[in-house]
Formats: C-alpha cells, sequence, structure tokens
C-alpha cells in the first residue's frame, strides 16, 4: 500500500482556509540564511499554500548574523503571529540559541525549549510540523500505533526527538536508532513500523524486508535531480505499506506549519 500525503496535505489546507475565512488575520515571518538554498525552496512551497488560504507568509533572506537579531525585533512585533527559522543554522547560531531566544507564542514550527519541553509531558499545545506530519499521515491511513513496535532511525531535534515522545504519547513502543547503533538490521526485522529519515537513498530496500512492515519515509534526497526518500521498493511485494517521496510526509508536513498558525492566532 502507498500511504499518499497529498489528499491528507488538502484535507488540513481546507480547514485551514475555512478557518481563516472566519476572520483570523495570521501574519507569518520566515527567517532564511541566505546560503540555505533547501530552507529557502521549503519556504517558498509553504507561502504559495500560505497564499492560497489567505495566510500573509513574509520570507526574509539575511545574512547569517543577522537571524538572531531578526527573531528578537520579530518577536517584539504585535503583528507577527508566527516565525520559523530556516536550519541548518549559520555559523554562530545554535539550535540553543535559537530555541531560546524565539517567542514559545510564535513558534510555529515547535523549536522553542517550552513548547518541545511540553511534548514530554505529554502535552502538545503545538507540534513540529515533521513528526506530527508524519503521524498525521498513518493516522489517516488507519494505520494504528498503539503497542506497536516502532522504530525510529534519526536522532536530530526536529526529527527523531520530538517524534520519539509523540511515538511514547501514543503509546507506541519506542527504539530510537543512529549512526553508532550496532544492530539496526536485527531491530528493522523486529519492528512494526520504522520511521526513516536519515538521508541516504536507498538506505532500506523492500527487498529486505522480513514480514509486515510500515515504512514512514521522511528522508529527501535529490538523486540525478530528482527527489527521492531512504526507502526504495525494489521488489513486487505486497507485505509492507510505506509513504512515498515525494507526496507522501514532506506534502503535510508544510500545510502542518499553517495548522500550527491557525491554532497559534485562535489563542491570541
Ligand atoms: P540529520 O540531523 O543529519 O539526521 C540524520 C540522522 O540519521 C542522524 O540521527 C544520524 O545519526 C542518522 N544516520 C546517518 N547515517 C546513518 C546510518 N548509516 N544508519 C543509521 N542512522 C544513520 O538530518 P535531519 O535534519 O534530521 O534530516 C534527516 C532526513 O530527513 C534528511 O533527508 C532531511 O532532508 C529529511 N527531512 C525531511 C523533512 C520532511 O518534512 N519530510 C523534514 C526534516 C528533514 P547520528 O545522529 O549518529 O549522526
Amino acid at each position: 500500500m502507498i500511504m499518499d500525503g497529498r489528499v491528507l496535505s488538502k484535507k488540513i489546507l481546507e480547514e485551514v482556509r475555512s478557518n481563516v475565512s472566519k476572520g483570523l488575520k495570521i501574519r507569518i515571518e520566515a527567517i532564511a540564511y541566505e546560503e540555505d538554498k533547501e530552507s529557502i525552496v521549503y519556504f517558498n512551497s509553504i507561502k504559495r499554500n500560505a497564499e492560497k488560504v489567505g495566510i500573509s507568509f513574509n520570507l526574509r533572506i539575511i545574512e547569517g548574523e543577522k537571524i538572531m537579531e531578526t527573531v528578537e525585533s520579530l518577536n517584539g512585533d504585535d503583528s507577527v503571529n508566527g516565525i520559523i527559522v530556516g536550519r541548518p543554522f549559520p555559523k554562530g547560531v545554535t539550535n540553543e540559541m535559537v530555541s531560546l531566544s524565539l517567542d514559545p507564542d510564535k513558534d510555529i514550527d515547535c523549536v522553542t525549549s517550552q513548547n518541545l519541553g511540553l511534548l514530554n509531558f505529554g502535552v502538545e499545545r503545538l507540534a513540529p510540523a515533521t513528526p506530527k506530519g508524519a503521524l498525521d499521515l498513518l493516522e489517516y491511513h488507519g494505520v494504528e500505533i498503539r503497542g506497536r513496535n516502532v522504530l525510529v532511525i534519526n536522532r536530530s531535534v526536529t526529527v527523531g526527538r520530538p517524534l520519539s515522545a509523540m511515538l511514547l504519547n501514543r503509546d507506541a513502543t519506542v527504539t530510537i536508532a543512529h549512526s553508532k547503533t550496532s544492530n539496526i538490521k536485527s531491530l528493522i526485522d523486529e519492528s512494526d513500523i520504522i520511521f526513516l529519515a536519515v538521508g541516504k537513498p536507498g538506505y532500506l530496500k523492500s527487498s529486505s524486508l522480513k514480514g509486515h512492515k510500515t515504512i514512514v519515509d521522511i528522508g529527501i534526497n535529490v538523486v540525478e535531480g530528482k527527489v527521492v526518500g531512504d526507502f526504495e521498493p525494489d521488489v513486487e511485494n505486497n507485505d509492507f505499506a510505506y509513504t512515498p517521496v515525494p507526496g507522501g510526509v514532506g506534502t503535510v508536513t508544510s500545510a502542518e506549519i499553517l495548522r500550527n498558525a491557525v491554532s497559534i492566532a485562535q489563542n491570541q
């Protein structure tokens, strides 16, 4: 089964549009470091969706050293509801700096220590867009998480760590793997659901899977000009379900950012 994200993404955007049309005024400011081409592409795709649903989205492409002062000035601007900063950050700017300085009440990608910390108390006041998109996509396709053995291959602050907390909140049994994990093959064999965010095309092939598996492919890689994930469905085999790349988790992620912006604006 292919678990497409496009229909869910449209559904979320419809929900956002409906909320905005009830009179919510939302202004998002995105900050991208000038050399961070990937964030610029990503933010432009969110901007297109934002404009379709009536949200104002301004992208600031700035020099690396101006990131922190730009965040501070947007924190203090009452007309701004949401702020998102592109990653990876340039030299001199760290995850901790952004996480501690961004206003948690404008944190539409859930990167602040306050909003990330709440996930560990089981409170998803706001949720980071990528893990939330991945989990919503599973739920949309009727995949049960509760009680399942789930493997997350990634331990980054944007993906693996918040995703693991959110999986625990949904009663999964969670294992986290990374580049220093020695027995990934056996962990894969023992898992029901595998979240892949390694950033290596062909990292996991369907021909190597034993028993029924659900693969949530978060990886985004460009190979010969084509966008591909980390999973390669290389054999015809009905015994697995997966999210495609493109058209899977990434498609839902950008809609989740706008849903977070609505949730923030509704509580201001
Ligand atoms: P990252 O910080 O580089 O994380 C990569 C993770 O993979 C790390 O935990 C790393 O382990 C692990 N890893 C690397 N090689 C491995 C191996 N051979 N075996 C097992 N684990 C291995 O990158 P990221 O920002 O989290 O992004 C990861 C991927 O997800 C990228 O392809 C990115 O483009 C994609 N992504 C997609 C979305 C979306 O919305 N769909 C959003 C964000 C990111 P160590 O910690 O030991 O280095």
